[in-house]
């Protein structure tokens, strides 16, 4: 089934606020109905409120907008977020006055309210989704469209996968990395060997395992699958291969589909803000220049469609080499833009595979423009305003 997916260009023919991305953002809560959807509703929505000095999650401005939305229709919202982030939110913004709402830690203090929930996956049995986000009746999922060191891009599967769980089971999604065997030490006996395929990384992607000497351990975050180290180890001695990268974004996808599991059908709405996309998410503490042109906002009741259509626009723009960090190699060669970055064998487009198959949306869709751009050349009469 063709899902919809609302979309607002970050372009504006007029220096008009009725066509800035709030203005869109209201258009697209109009078409996906959320006041007529919300009455007597407990409301969480789910956002990345940053960590430290980080300015590019999604501007108060634009929650306050959902918030207002959401009451103004009958329902009781809250937002959430993990404990270590929304501990000093405020600094970033992040406040009950402005938002109009309460902002709380979504599986309370020390991350210890939460639904324990079984599924089998690699190393995983048991996912913990946090209290508050299961104890509501509706879910507005806003997300913040960034680049990520494990799957390479986040928007609204990240923001679920990893933020409606408690810490316990985002380490164990992250683990799901190692759960493929990829080092085989009868094939690479000699010490010295071993720690040239340290050397060989320029990421200190590759390590002897802390403890044992004769383990290698990779850390799949910083790794670009390069393959510098494979061509070092002793053939079959060291594998970097797609599994180990794709057991991750599998496992948000069945977290994804956990969470999403404890809202009726129709009860929870993605939203995504793709602005000033950095490469790294917004767990660091910090903000570096765009990796990428602005993209725009996003609605719709199907994750999978949504991610999709993010994927789709933002493959369309090449990356802005001069924005980048010095220290990240680009892979010209590795499919979309974010893959570039991160690496071939993290592919973006798995999870939003996985979710399909999961039966969590579709990844046919239609783009419907709320807003659409007129070109009004450059010489229209009227597009300038003072400023006020
Ligand atoms: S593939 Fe490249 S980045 Fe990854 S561990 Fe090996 S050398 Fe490091």
């Amino acid at each position: 089934m063709t899902a919809t997916v609302f979309y607002g260009s970050p372009r504006q023919a007029r220096l008009e606020a009725a066509e800035s991305l709030p203005a869109k953002l209201d258009l697209i809560l109009d078409l996906l109905h959320l006041r007529d959807r919300v009455k007597d509703e407990t409301v969480c929505l789910k956002l990345h409120v940053g960590n430290n000095i980080g300015y590019s999650t999604i501007h108060p401005i634009f929650v306050r907008k959902v918030v207002q939305a959401i009451k103004a229709g009958g329902g009781k919202p809250f937002i959430v977020d993990v404990d270590w982030d929304v501990e000093g939110c405020t600094a970033r913004g992040y406040t009950s006055e402005v938002l109009d709402c309460p902002v709380y830690t979504s599986a309370g203090i020390d991350e210890k309210y939460c639904y324990t929930h079984e599924w089998e996956y690699k190393n995983m049995k048991t996912w913990k989704v946090a209290g508050m986000v299961e104890d509501a009746s509706f879910l507005v999922n806003f997300a913040h469209v960034k680049g990520h060191p494990s799957c390479s891009f986040g928007a609204a599967f990240k923001n679920i996968a990893l933020g409606c769980m408690v810490g316990e089971t985002r380490s164990a999604i992250h683990d799901t990395n190692h759960y493929d065997k990829y080092w085989f030490k009868e094939l690479c006996p000699d010490k010295s060997v071993m720690q040239k395929i340290v050397d060989s990384c320029p990421f200190g992607a590759v390590v002897i395992d802390r403890h044992d000497a004769e383990e290698m351990h990779v850390h799949f975050e910083p790794c670009n699958q390069c393959m510098r180290c494979v061509r070092v180890a002793p053939p079959g001695s060291l594998l970097i291969q797609p599994v180990n990268f794709h057991s991750f974004m599998e496992a948000m996808a069945i977290s994804t589909a956990i969470t999403l599991s404890t809202f009726e059908k129709e009860k929870a709405v993605h939203l995504a803000l793709a602005t000033h996309m950095t490469p790294m998410c917004d767990c660091f503490g910090f903000t570096t220049m765009p990796v990428t042109r602005d993209a725009g906002i996003f609605g719709s009741d199907d994750i999978v469609a949504l991610d999709k259509a993010i994927l789709d626009i933002t493959a369309q723009h090449p990356l802005i080499p001069e924005n980048l960090p010095t220290s990240i190699e680009i892979q010209p060669d590795a499919g979309h833009p974010f893959a570039q970055i991160h690496g071939r064998f993290k592919d973006p487009y798995v999870v939003v595979r996985y979710g399909e198959k999961l039966g969590l949306g579709s990844q046919d869709y239609e783009l419907v423009d709320v807003l659409p751009v007129e070109d009004l050349g450059p010489q229209a009469k009227g597009y300038y305003i003072s400023a006020k």
